[in-house]
């Protein structure tokens, strides 16, 4: 348990492009913490694009091994892809999902809202399943008939659904408004959807839970109309008064705060999502499991913008705050999310995906002052 740590051992995995330059800027950051999480101890490790040109395995084993048996967390950065397939290369974030157990991706969409202490416009969360559903990865080609067939199988299991579906109780009863959205397309996909909104629902009447989520208010969306009402919040990012309005004109965005779906519904819905707060520099995630949390920018290795300095590190200032808020240290997280809060609000020390000037290490620097 977090009480009984001596030492918060966490696994730095920059990997490619941008990733070595924002996950510096969050380890600095943890250090600034520092007072209120146990003693930092950080393990450099590699994985990625440029470790399998090196190399010729884009995970090594020792990297798995030491986050399996030396880290109680961990950031990873980003991975370049190759443009075209290359025979032995697969992606080591997908990787690292399956062998880690980590399946809930969770995605925070929070507005900055113009005065500290007033609410965000918006301020949900995505819970988004990340092991099964159409990634299971069954395709088919087959000549039939018609030509070419193709066939994809989606694979829904009540195991998976119903940790994913406690998980995200679990967030809710976590936040102020205790509200969770089901999304799903069981008025199509009556099997699959079906089963995944019903072991959902089914979650507080588990034996065992005796109550514990009787405070969480529970809804249902469709994809499609959830996707609709989301994407008319546009746009997030400066709230002025003229944003404030259109959100009026706009449906409440007020009707979402946990949303949990399964994981290509998810995918899209959590994409849409960093569509409406303007760069993905801002956006962070973390992956996690029973026993394990690793955050990760949204954003991939950035290649544009690779070794410029410019890099935006706040999506990966937020990850570590995410990871450390899932490991129970709050007041370290408050403290970090403030600094991030009052840096945006003040618009002083900005890289230029939001229109400012700064560099990565100048935004960087202004966290640090702030905290
Ligand atoms: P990858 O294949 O690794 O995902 P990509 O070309 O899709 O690479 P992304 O990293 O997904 O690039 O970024 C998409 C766009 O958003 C790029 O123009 C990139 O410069 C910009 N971007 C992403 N992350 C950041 C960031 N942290 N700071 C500033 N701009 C960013
Ligand atoms: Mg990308």
């Amino acid at each position: 348990t977090t009480a009984a740590r001596q030492s918060l051992r966490i696994g730095l995995i920059p990997a490619d492009g941008i990733g070595k330059e924002v996950i510096p800027a969050a380890k600095a950051v943890i250090t600034a913490v520092g007072s209120d999480i146990p003693k930092p101890d950080f393990v450099d490790l590699v994985a990625g694009w440029e470790c399998f040109t090196r190399t010729g395995v884009a995970l090594p084993e020792e990297t798995v091994e030491a986050l399996q048996n030396e880290c109680d967390c961990a950031l990873f950065g980003s991975v370049s892809s190759p443009s075209r397939k290359v025979v032995g290369y697969s992606s080591p974030i997908v990787a690292l999902r399956k062998k880690l157990d980590l399946y809930a991706n969770i995605r925070p969409v929070i507005s900055v809202a113009p005065e500290a202490g007033q609410k965000p416009a918006v301020d949900l969360v995505v819970v988004r399943e990340n092991t099964e559903c159409l990634y299971v990865k069954e395709e088919t080609l087959i000549v039939g008939e018609n030509g070419k067939e193709a066939r994809a199988s989606r694979l829904i299991t009540e195991r998976a659904s119903r940790r994913i579906g406690q998980m995200a109780f679990e967030l809710a009863k976590s936040r102020p408004r205790k509200h969770l959205t089901i999304i799903h397309k069981s008025n199509v996909l009556s099997v699959t959807d079906g089963l995944f909104r019903e072991t959902v629902r089914a979650v507080p009447s588990l034996p065992g839970v005796d109550g514990k989520y009787s405070d969480v208010t529970i809804a249902e969306q469709l994809v499609d109309s959830a996707v609709y009402r989301y994407a008319s919040i546009l746009p997030l990012r400066a709230e002025s008064s003229l944003i404030i309005e259109l959100l009026r004109l706009f449906r409440e965005p007020e009707i979402f705060d946990v949303m949990v779906a399964p994981n290509l519904y998810g995918d899209i819905i959590s994409d849409a999502a960093a569509a409406l707060v303007g760069s993905l520099g801002l956006i962070p995630s973390v992956n996690a499991g029973d026993n394990f949390v690793m955050g990760e920018p949204v954003h991939g290795s950035a290649p544009d913008i690779e070794g410029k300095g410019i890099a935006n590190p706040i999506a990966s200032i937020r990850s570590a705050a995410l990871m450390l808020r899932r490991l129970d240290y709050t007041k370290a997280a408050d403290r970090i999310d403030k600094a991030v809060d009052q840096v945006i609000r003040e618009g002083r020390f900005l890289t230029p995906d939001l229109k400012g000037k700064s560099t990565t290490s100048e935004v960087l620097e202004a966290v640090l002052s702030k905290i």
